[in-house]
């Protein structure tokens, strides 16, 4: 059996669209958001255009750039387009779940890229399935088609509402006719959706950081609860209820760039503040502060910064490893540690090291790091991690273990500290995460942290339901 080096989580998933209004090659500036938002998900990608007559897609299994060239994009010709980067949450990875998801229906053609998780998916499908109906992937988001097209009759815009008043979970969607483009955020906007403008065009993007790319420039987010259509004449919103406020926080402790802005706060700004709070709830007598690298970076900065110990980058992330598989015996996974972070052994060595990441989920990161690090001559090592302990399963897109495997659900911090081998372990309290956001939005969903879920969320046992199908 081969196995992945790092036993780190699956990621979420990124979406983008473009109505072009101007002369820019549609699938081409695609291509180039999707880019920018490879790091949402790297299992696969893809690109529906549509030209006002028919919509052509093409997917894959890889990475945006092993997918498509020069000759692949020029079939994709069109003026509107979505796109989509995806690591599944639900389904299993073949690329008939790869999206955008393209179907024709009664009142024509659509295509459709989402990220987040519908946690009543299996339910309706179920009962869809007992009317007829035939699916042809293993994803929540064919459900989110099946309805669209079923109450067709009433016009798109009701169809969508109907299926809204349906749907549970988190869902930001870039959806595709044949001559518009429309981004839907869920009401209570878990996963992020902006809009940007590129001349006359605008463009939807999971996270902000692709219309830098594309030299966009950012108009403001999709709301929650909003259905954005853009179309030859320009926008026009429809509302469905807003709900409880509850954008993702993890998007701002790992997933999202750092270049990024969401909900206003730029990323790398919050994880800064986050460290600099981190400093102040848990010091710690240390030569150096050292991030894991990249989440922890922005974090390590500002615990540097507040507690006046002097920054030092101690570990090197090899940036191309991520994707590599190797043989699951000891020797080889100690080599696959080793490649995909190694250490400046000059830089530890007889060191009082205070390392900071963003996160402890397992806890297999942290041991393999500071066991690195005495190996290096490290004299202590203490750990700092700018989030609250990970306790609760995400059921809204970000793909943690059940709670069982999350070592913050059921070990105390110093149970965790003895088995990472750090010498001292301090994590950010929920509170002093919050403070470091107060007053900039509306609302998060802390669930993870807090196990305040946004709406009743499954039992645990039905947590990866989706999967067994
Ligand atoms: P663990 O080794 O299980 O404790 O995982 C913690 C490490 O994984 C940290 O370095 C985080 O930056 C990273 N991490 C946290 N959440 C995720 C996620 N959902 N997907 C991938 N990596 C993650």
């Amino acid at each position: 059996m081969l196995c992945r080096v790092e036993d780190k989580f699956k990621e979420e998933c990124g979406v983008f669209g473009f109505f072009n209004r101007d002369s820019y090659k549609t699938s081409k500036i695609t291509y180039y958001g999707l880019q920018a938002l490879q790091h949402r998900g790297q299992e696969s990608a893809g690109i529906a255009v549509s030209n006002g007559e028919d919509i052509v897609s093409y997917k894959q299994m890889g990475l945006v750039t092993e997918i498509f060239n020069e000759e692949i994009l020029k079939r994709l010709q069109g003026h509107i387009s979505v796109g989509h980067v995806r690591y599944s949450t639900t389904g299993s990875s073949f690329v008939t779940n790869a999206q955008p998801l393209s179907v024709r229906f009664k009142s024509g053609y659509l295509a459709l890229a989402h990220n987040g998780n519908l946690i009543n998916a299996d339910e309706l499908r179920s009962e869809l399935e007992d009317k007829g109906n035939i699916f042809q992937t293993t994803t929540d988001s064919e459900v989110i088609l099946h309805l669209i097209s079923k109450y067709h009759s009433l016009g798109l815009i009701s169809a969508i509402k109907e299926t809204m008043k349906l749907i549970k979970g988190s869902y930001a969607l870039v959806l595709m006719t044949k001559d518009k483009l429309i981004g839907i955020r869920d009401p209570n906007g878990i996963r992020p959706l902006s809009l940007g403008l590129l001349g006359n065009s605008y463009c939807l993007a999971s996270e902000t950081c692709a219309f830098d790319t594309i030299g966009a420039e950012f108009i403001r987010d999709v709301e929650p609860g909003e259905i954005l259509v853009i179309d030859e004449k320009g926008l026009t919103s429809e509302r469905f209820p807003e709900g409880r406020s509850a954008l993702c926080i993890f998007e701002f402790i790992y997933f999202a760039r750092p270049d990024s802005n969401l909900n206003g706060i730029n990323v790398y700004i919050a994880r800064k503040a986050l460290g600099r709070r981190l400093a102040e709830e848990h010091p710690a007598d240390a030569d150096l502060v050292i991030p894991v690298p990249d989440s922890g970076n922005a974090a390590a900065m500002g615990y540097a910064e507040r507690s006046g110990i002097p920054f030092a980058e101690g570990l090197v992330k090899n940036k191309y490893v991520g994707r590599t598989f190797i043989e699951p015996n000891q020797k080889d996974r100690e080599i696959g540690v080793r490649l995909k972070l190694n250490v400046i052994k000059d830089i530890v060595r007889g060191k009082r090291i205070v390392i900071v990441d963003d996160s402890i989920v397992r806890g297999t990161t942290s041991k393999r790091i500071i066991d690195a690090l005495r190996s290096a001559g490290a004299k202590e090592v203490h750990v700092r991690v700018s989030s609250p302990p990970v306790k609760f399963p995400c059921y809204f897109g970000i793909d943690t273990p059940t709670k069982k495997e999350l070592v913050g659900s059921t070990k105390t911090v110093k149970f965790i500290r003895d088995m990472i081998g750090a010498d001292s372990l301090g994590y950010l309290s929920i509170e002093g995460m919050l403070n470091c956001f107060d007053g900039k939005c509306k609302g998060f969903c802390t669930a993870c942290f807090s196990g305040d879920y946004p709406m009743e969320v499954p039992a645990e046992g039905k947590k990866y339901l989706f999967e067994k199908r």
